[in-house]
């Protein structure tokens, strides 16, 4: 067996669409191409939106695919600890402040600062009077990673943050890491204490993940998530951002076909082959 590793990682917010099966066949496909190992997370973080029962009839539809995993699931929301610890850690390299701000007092700064609608945050910490005022009245905050700050504790390792991007077609390209359009990322939410930056990074570095597949959506986030790997030490896996299946018209499937899920295709007798071959892969 190769060092080859990667990971199929969902998100238990709802049922599996055709868009995830296409995502897990790709995954598998290359692990199986590379006689490599692929595991299977659950990254179920956001309390809110995830639910046990998607996890069961995730676990199941993967299954009916004929998906096996080279070892244990990993369901994320039995690690907040270890998640928190990351952020602490980037605390004691005094790279965070606490952030109290909502999403709507940022549009507000921003606007009135003449900047455009989600343009990247960027902040500092409270002065300690103030900052400990709205800690005892309990204001909800998140840790948000100061780029500055990592500008500087990484110095100009910082400007030659990379990784080594591989295209679906197998062409290789280093990919020059641009933090700076995603601001001052949120490390933890106010109802998590974590974000998906966090755990994905602790994660694919714990899970020993050498290649990370995933769709093209995503592709925005390996930026961040190397400047996060250099902070922790972690190494840089591989990535590859396949395309998102589409519909006839163009249009991303994962809205189009949200009532479709693998589990009613299933239902209506269509066989695996039918739904790789639905999925376009
Ligand atoms: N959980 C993410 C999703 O379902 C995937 C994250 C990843 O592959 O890094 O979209």
């Amino acid at each position: 067996m190769s060092d080859f590793v990667t990971r199929f990682a969902p998100s238990p917010t709802g049922f599996l669409h055709l868009g995830h099966a296409a995502s897990a066949f790709h995954v598998w496909d290359a692990a199986r191409r590379a006689g490599g190992k692929v595991l299977l997370r659950i990254e179920d973080i956001d309390l809110g939106r995830c639910k046990p029962e998607y996890t069961e009839v995730i676990l199941e539809d993967l299954s009916w695919l004929g998906f096996e995993w080279d070892g244990p699931v990993r369901i994320q929301s039995e690690h907040f600890d270890e998640y928190e610890k990351v952020v602490e850690h980037l605390t004691g390299l005094g790279l965070t402040y606490r952030c109290f701000r909502s999403r709507s007092d940022i549009a507000q700064e921003q606007a009135a600062q003449g900047l455009p609608p989600g343009a990247p945050f960027k902040g500092a910490a409270l002065d300690p009077d103030e900052e400990s005022r709205r800690l005892s009245d309990a204001a909800p905050f998140t840790w948000r990673l100061s780029l500055d700050k990592c500008r500087d504790y990484l110095g100009p390792s910082f400007h030659q943050l990379a990784f080594d991007l591989v295209t679906p077609e197998g062409h290789h390209e280093i990919i020059k890491a641009r933090p700076d359009p995603h601001g001052d990322i949120n490390l933890t939410r106010k109802d998590s204490p974590t974000a998906y930056h966090v755990a994905a990074t602790h994660d694919d570095a714990l899970q020993g993940i050498t290649h990370v597949i995933r769709g093209e959506d995503l592709e925005d986030a390996a930026h961040i998530h190397v400047l996060l790997q250099a902070l922790m030490g972690w190494p840089t896996p591989v990535y590859t951002h396949h395309a998102l299946v589409k519909g006839p018209d163009g249009k991303r499937l994962a809205k189009r076909f949200a009532s479709r899920s693998l589990a009613s295709l299933r239902e209506d007798g269509l066989s695996p082959q039918q739904v790789r071959r639905l999925a376009g892969v």
